[in-house]
């Protein structure tokens, strides 16, 4: 199949020609025919797969080809859980726009809220934001989504983990209308508040699964090291930096002091690293991600913060200094290599602290991974064993009370559909009858305010 099968809008095809691609990849070739039939879309895709112009793409094509319905209101928004993606797809986006009469402006937590307010000014046709900020400016009027045609959810799983649901449904209410198509991208549809979200959203959506999470991918070679503690750890580091033949690197760590730390261990033996830690704040990261891309840097150093939506074609090596908490973001971190078809490598150092991380991506991969030894660093840590659970005797901790046994007979509380216990303002909410799922919704939200 061929872009030119799609029967795209010249300026369309012109930039994806020039951009060099002739074939669309397996999630373009699905998911653009069903979002140009206008379908609601709900779509499993694996990081770096091209999803990103799977959606982009469709957007385009139908503003050019229908009136707007608002000649004020966005006619498409994209969110995004990170700022680092939505820059990353905002920046594909601009690719095709430049050219274009249509206006796309990037909103993201953390900069100037007043500045945001006169780009909003200007009626943008697109707007790729973070859930956050973009609520807050919907909420204080800045914009309106009445004439809305397009609402894209990149990484909607994300989205919700990271507890954006209310700001999802006050986007979503604000432009409440049938003419109004939805798209929603996930790692995986393997995830419970994606599907009830995806009810509450979505029109009779076609369902597109592409790879699931756990899919193997090709181009990244995974290898895993066993380390007995930090200083191993750095040793086997310094080791793979040695050695390895590499173009770029991304050192994953797991907190943002352990990043600094590393970062500093690196520069003061003279390599070309950087730190990409949390507490920088937005122009400080834009700066170091920008230099980082330009390849100014050789290793950045960061938290699982850099491990969605970067597009960098020449990270050769990711090195999971620390294993992910969260087993996706392994596949998400390590999707950071491998991009476009290039080859990459992925190493991941598993002390005691990352045994369970490292069982559960394990699990994940549905994979027995063998580890790699590295000659001259002598290694004791096997692996934890599973705890077996302990098996109390009764007889031996039954303290024996002295209190005579209380044989009144007992007001027996019947167990109620929900007994929310709030252990830390000793609140307890009881209810005689089973609560219904509106009520339940109310009272979650209650219990968030
Ligand atoms: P994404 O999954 O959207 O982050 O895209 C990953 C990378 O694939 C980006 O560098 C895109 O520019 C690139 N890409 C997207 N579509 C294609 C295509 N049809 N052929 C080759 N590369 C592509």
């Amino acid at each position: 199949m061929q872009f030119s099968d799609f029967g795209l809008d010249n300026s369309l095809m012109n930039t994806v020609a020039h951009l060099g691609f002739s074939e669309p990849t397996q999630i373009q070739q699905q998911a653009i025919p069903a979002a140009m039939a206008g379908h609601d879309l709900i779509a499993s895709s694996k990081t770096g797969s091209g999803k990103t112009l799977a959606f982009i793409i469709p957007a385009l094509q139908r503003l050019s080809k229908n009136r707007a319905l608002s000649k004020r209101d966005p006619r498409v928004v994209i969110l995004t859980p990170t700022r680092e993606l939505a820059k990353q797809v905002f920046s594909q986006l601009r690719l095709f726009t430049s050219n274009t009469q249509f206006k796309a402006v990037l909103i993201l937590g953390g900069e100037n809220f007043n500045d945001q307010v006169k780009v909003l000014e200007k009626d943008p046709h697109f707007i790729v934001a973070t859930p956050g900020r973009l609520a807050d400016h919907l909420t204080q009027g800045h914009f309106y989504l009445n004439g809305l045609e397009l609402l894209i959810l990149d990484e909607a799983d994300r989205m919700l983990d990271l507890g954006f649901s209310k700001e999802l449904g006050q986007i979503n209410k604000a432009a409440d209308h049938r003419k109004r198509q939805t798209l929603l991208f996930s790692a995986t549809l393997d995830h419970a508040q994606v599907n009830e979200f995806a009810t509450e959203l979505l029109r009779k959506p076609k369902r597109i699964a592409i790879e699931a999470g756990h899919t193997e991918h090709v181009d990244i070679a995974k290898r895993f090291y066993l380390a007995d503690n930090l200083t191993q750890k750095e040793a086997l580091l310094h080791h793979f930096l040695a050695t390895e033949k590499s173009q770029q690197i991304i050192i994953f760590t797991a907190t943002r002091s352990d990043t600094d730390r590393l970062a500093k261990l690196l520069t003061d033996t003279d390599l070309n690293a950087v730190a990409l830690s949390g507490e920088l704040n937005q122009g400080q990261r834009n700066q170091i991600m920008d230099s980082f891309a330009k390849g100014k840097h050789k290793i950045l150093v960061t938290t699982d913060l850099a491990s969605r939506g970067l597009d960098l074609i020449n990270v050769s090596h990711v090195i999971n200094f620390d294993m992910p908490k969260h087993t996706e973001e392994f596949v998400h971190r390590i999707g950071r290599t491998g991009r476009a078809g290039t080859k990459g490598d992925a190493i991941s150092l598993v002390g005691p602290n990352d045994w369970l991380s490292f069982k559960n991506v394990e699990a994940f991969l549905q994979q027995k991974i063998i580890f790699t030894k590295v000659e001259g660093i002598k290694v004791k840590f096997k692996g934890l064993k599973p705890k077996k659970s302990k098996v109390v005797k009764a007889k031996s901790n039954t303290v024996k009370s002295k209190r005579p046994a209380d044989t009144r007979p007992r007001k027996v509380i019947k167990k109620t559909f929900l007994d929310i216990e709030d252990a830390g303002a000793m609140k307890i909410i009881k209810r005689k009858k089973p609560l219904t799922p509106q009520q339940i919704e109310s009272d979650t939200k209650k219990e968030q305010d």
